[in-house]
């Protein structure tokens, strides 16, 4: 069918490019481009030899748009599928315009200085992708990702309109580790440490970071903490799903998590504010990820299960309705499929997925578009297909 551009090659890159390998009839050739190219060509090595799909590597600095033009001037992919970080975003985005070539991410571009989950950067690019006639796929991970593919088939099948949306991501995994992230600690503890925020009436509420605590029993995990966070879906959600009245997500953190994350912030080792050590500019988050355990090694580790999934309360016919999508994830599982645990692989099946409905044609719009903005149906199979099966409730308890 065609061949895709990987950039990165991390614990997210990994898990889409076994996908990709899994699905040689779509992915015919795939290149893994990323920093570290020793990276990329261990991934070829293991892979190699057990698909069809024809691996090419390259090194590349994601931050620099002429050398990523070059690149893909040379493979000339159908796709490039963006899962370096989102400071990379952007450069990426430039240079698939400047080739034609079709966009995809999973997470929103966030500036290096400012820890700001905003699309209007991304959204910025939405006249020069249509003038060009490529689609930009914004958010193709789990979540974002799968719960705006979730709140689109909610939407389609379910509801005449959707009035409150909670996401609820429950990580009932143990790694054995005192404190560790489970993707790339930067962008998780920029993301945990901000504010907390959800849309209600149209507008932002922002909440002290970990203000809001719920409780939730979930399917296959039993009941956790969990606690109200901003989340980059709900801007984008908030406009594209009918009725909306309030939507708010909320995440799992365990006590000795938010323990040790507290005394970190305390200290000072959360800060994006560079500092002088020792006549050298460093930033503590930065040195705190070098100190902390690589994420892609807590896959052997790892027991337990995820539970992700959207909450929707609306109105079909007239009559009020409540339904609940979620998909359950198990880490060993997962670490025996692909050699990563149950994040990892929750974002890089979407991402492949993603990739994979841009190359084949089935979703086909010139442009700058979030996830829910396509016809659900075809990526609701798929996930069924390709390892995350979804589940549904049509009575569930529901979130105060
Ligand atoms: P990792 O840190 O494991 O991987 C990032 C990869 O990008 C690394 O291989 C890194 O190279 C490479 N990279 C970083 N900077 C550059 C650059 N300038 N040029 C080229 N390559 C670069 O991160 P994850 O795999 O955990 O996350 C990947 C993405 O997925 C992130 O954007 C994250 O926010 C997103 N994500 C989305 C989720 C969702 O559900 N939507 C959930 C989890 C993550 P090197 O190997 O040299 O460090």
């Amino acid at each position: 069918m065609g061949k895709c551009m990987i950039i990165g090659c991390g614990g997210v890159a990994s898990v889409a490019i076994h996908k990709c390998c899994q699905n040689s009839d779509v992915f015919e050739g795939i290149m893994i481009a990323s920093r570290t190219k020793s990276k990329c060509d261990a991934l070829k090595e293991k892979l190699q030899p057990t698909t069809k799909t024809v691996i090419e590597t390259a090194q590349v600095n994601a931050d620099n748009v002429e050398e990523l033009i070059a690149l893909i001037e040379s493979y000339k992919p159908d796709v490039v599928l963006n899962l370096a970080l989102p400071y990379q975003d952007l450069t990426i985005m430039d240079a698939c315009l400047a080739t034609k070539t079709h966009y995809v991410d999973t997470a929103n571009y966030e500036p290096l200085d400012t820890a700001k989950f905003e699309y209007k950067w991304q959204w910025a690019y939405r006249e020069k992708f249509e003038k060009a006639g490529i689609t930009a796929l914004l958010g193709s991970g789990f979540d974002p990702g799968v719960t705006g593919v979730f709140s689109a088939y909610a939407m389609k099948h379910e509801f005449d309109e959707i009035n409150y949306i909670d996401i609820l991501d429950c990580n009932g995994g143990d790694h054995g580790y005192p404190f560790a992230t489970n993707f790339n600690p930067e962008i998780n503890i920029r993301e945990v440490s901000a504010k907390g925020s959800y849309i209600e009436d149209g507008k932002w509420v922002e909440t002290e970071p970990m203000e809001i605590k719920r409780v939730y029993n979930f399917k296959g995990v039993g009941e956790k903490d969990m606690y109200l966070l901003h989340h980059e879906e709900l801007e984008s959600l908030a406009l594209n799903i009918k009725g909306i009245k309030r939507i708010r997500f909320f995440m799992t953190f365990g006590q000795s998590y938010l323990t040790h994350l507290k005394c970190l912030e305390n200290v000072g080792m959360t800060s994006i504010e560079p500092i002088m050590y020792e006549g050298k500019e460093i930033v503590p988050l930065q040195f705190l990820k070098a100190v902390l355990p690589d994420p892609a090694s807590l896959g052997p580790r790892t027991v337990g299960k995820t539970n992700i999934g959207c909450i929707f309360r609306g109105k079909k016919d007239g009559k009020d309705k409540n339904y609940y999508l979620y998909n359950i994830c198990d880490h060993q599982e997962c670490y025996k499929e692909v050699g990563s645990q149950a994040i990892s692989y929750t974002t890089g099946v979407p991402a492949m997925i993603g990739a994979m409905m841009i190359m084949t044609g089935t979703w086909k719009k010139a442009g700058v578009y979030n996830i829910e903005e396509f016809d659900p149906d075809p990526f609701m199979e798929a996930l069924n297909k390709w390892g995350l099966p979804w589940e549904e409730d049509f009575d569930p308890v529901l979130v105060d």
